[in-house]
Order: C-alpha cells, then structure tokens, then sequence
C-alpha cells in the first residue's frame, strides 16, 4: 500500500512539475512576443523636488498585458526575461519607447529608464543608447538611468566603466533601492551616480530611530558627493514634511503621483 501511495504522490507531484514547466514555457513563449512590443506599455510615475513640489523627472515602468492572465508585475516578468537572455530584447525597446515618448513631452522633463543586471554586463549598451537618442532625438541630459545597486557586486571595473562611458554621452545615473541589497558606501565613491534613491522601505520604517538615522547619513555622504537624494514610496504627508525636514532633495510615490500611462503635466 505504501508503495502504491508513494507512487501516486509521485504522479502528482509529476503533474504538477510538467504543469509548472507548461506553463514557463508558455510564458516564456508570450515573453518573446513582448519583446517584440506586443502587449508592452510604459507607465510614467513622477518625481518631485522637495523644495518647489515641482515635477523633475518621471520614472518609466514597464507593464505587460497578457492576452489570457491580465497584468503581469514587472518583477516576474522582468525576472523571467533575465532567466531566458530576453532582457536585451525587451531592454531596448523599452529604453526605445521611453526616450519616443519623452521626446513628444511638450516639457523638457527628464524620463528614468531602469537597467537590469544582464543589460549592464553588455559592452554594446553605450552604443545602443547613443543610437536611441539619435533616432528618436530625445537629448541625452533628459534620459537617467535607474541601476540597482545589488549587479554592483562584480565586475566592478567593467561596470563602472560603462557608467562612465554613459555619463560621458551626456546621461545621468541613479542607484535604485539604496540600502537594500548589499549595500557598501564604498559604491558611491567607485560608481559614478548623480542620484541616490533611497529605497521605500525606509520610508515605511520612518517611526524606527535606525531608518532616520540612516536617511541621515546618506543624505551627508550624499551632500559631500553632489549627488540627489530621492526618496522612493512615499504615500502620505507625515512621511513627506519627515524627509523633506531630513534634508533630502526629491520624492517619489503614491502621495505625489501613481504611475500612469500618461504623463500629467504641470503648466506652471
Ligand atoms: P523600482 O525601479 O524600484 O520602481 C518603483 C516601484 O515602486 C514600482 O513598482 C512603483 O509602482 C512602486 N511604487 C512607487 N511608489 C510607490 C508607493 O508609494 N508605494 C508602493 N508600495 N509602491 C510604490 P513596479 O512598477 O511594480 O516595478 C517593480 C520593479 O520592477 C521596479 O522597481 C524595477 O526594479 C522593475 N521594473 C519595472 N519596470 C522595469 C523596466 O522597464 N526595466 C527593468 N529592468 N526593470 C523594471
Ligand atoms: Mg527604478
Ligand atoms: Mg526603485
Ligand atoms: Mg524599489
């Protein structure tokens, strides 16, 4: 009897692996077809100066409609695409759709382009963003680039060397999630970033001492560097007069704006 449980639990268990492989690649098979720009979109959340509440950027957020499931969140289906190499394909369109779109702004707001992992271990990156600006003419000091700081672990050399050659076209950089991943101040003086985004669960924790303290002291390595401080996720006043008090420069979150497919501008 035994046995023959044991062997029944293994067909189930059978099942669902296959259907659980099935289903990958389905998604796997849909995600080349995003790739080509089927079902993509680009949602466009702001981000504000402190000081003026004035718009000075807008995050690009890709988003993916499947015909059967709906919306997929962009951390699944931006992990898949780097598990199966379909990031590169997908990276450039959605770079290509964001710097399009920005173009046609009848404000000269910057967009924030996030990079993933794969994208940055690519020599050819430079080259791909310097032939997107060209083509859709979108100026390089409107397109920053968002790059979490967990790819910063390796290859070092060689990345920091891309950000560079970026920087040189004429780009700005911003470090995304800041203080979640395997965090190291040492990143802030090796890589060469204009913005600092203070990751949200700071913001959530702001009731801790701990998580003030250390907006607190990013925000001081931050003024010595030049560099932005953006504090990301914020979703109510309190949380607004809190980091704005601490010094930092420019927010981000549902409070000022949810992202949306189409920019709301501001005619100041
Ligand atoms: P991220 O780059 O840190 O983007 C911010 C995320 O926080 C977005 O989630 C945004 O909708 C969400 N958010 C903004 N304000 C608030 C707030 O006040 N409260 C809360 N709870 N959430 C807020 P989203 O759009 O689901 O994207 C998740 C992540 O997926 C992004 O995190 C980014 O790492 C990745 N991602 C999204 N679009 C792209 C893309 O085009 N390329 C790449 N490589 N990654 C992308
Ligand atoms: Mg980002
Ligand atoms: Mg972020
Ligand atoms: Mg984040």
């Amino acid at each position: 009897r035994a046995k023959a449980l044991g062997r029944c639990q293994y067909k189930v268990f059978d099942n669902e692996l296959s259907r659980a492989i099935r289903e990958r690649v389905e998604l796997t098979t849909a995600l080349a077809h995003l790739a080509e720009g089927e079902g993509l979109s680009l949602h466009y959340q702001p981000i504000c100066c402190l000081k003026s509440g004035r718009i000075r950027s807008y995050e690009a957020l890709a988003r993916w409609h499947h015909p059967e499931r709906g919306a997929i969140p962009p951390s699944l289906f931006i992990r898949l695409a780097e598990e199966t190499g379909l990031i590169h394909q997908l990276g450039e369109r959605i770079l290509w759709m964001a710097c399009e779109q920005a173009a046609q702004w009848p404000q000269e707001i910057a967009v924030s382009v996030n990079v993933s992992p794969a994208q940055l271990k690519n020599h050819k990156l430079t080259e791909i963003i310097r032939q997107t600006l060209k083509a859709t003419g979108l100026p390089a000091h409107r397109l920053e680039l968002e790059i979490t700081e967990n790819v910063l672990i390796d290859n070092v050399e060689f990345k920091s060397s891309i950000l560079n050659d970026i920087r040189d076209i004429g780009c700005r950089i911003s470090i995304d999630d800041f203080g979640t991943g395997y965090s190291s101040l040492s990143y802030l003086w090796k890589f060469p970033f204009d913005k600092i985004k203070i990751d949200r669960s700071f913001v959530q924790g702001l009731s801790d001492p701990t998580a003030r303290e250390i907006i607190q002291a990013i925000v001081s390595i931050a003024a010595i560097r030049s560099m932005i401080i953006i504090v990301e996720g914020v979703e109510t006043e309190e949380q607004l007069q809190i980091v704005k008090a601490m010094g930092c420069t420019q927010a981000q979150g549902y409070l000022l704006g949810h992202p949306a497919p189409v920019v709301q501008h501001e005619f100041a």
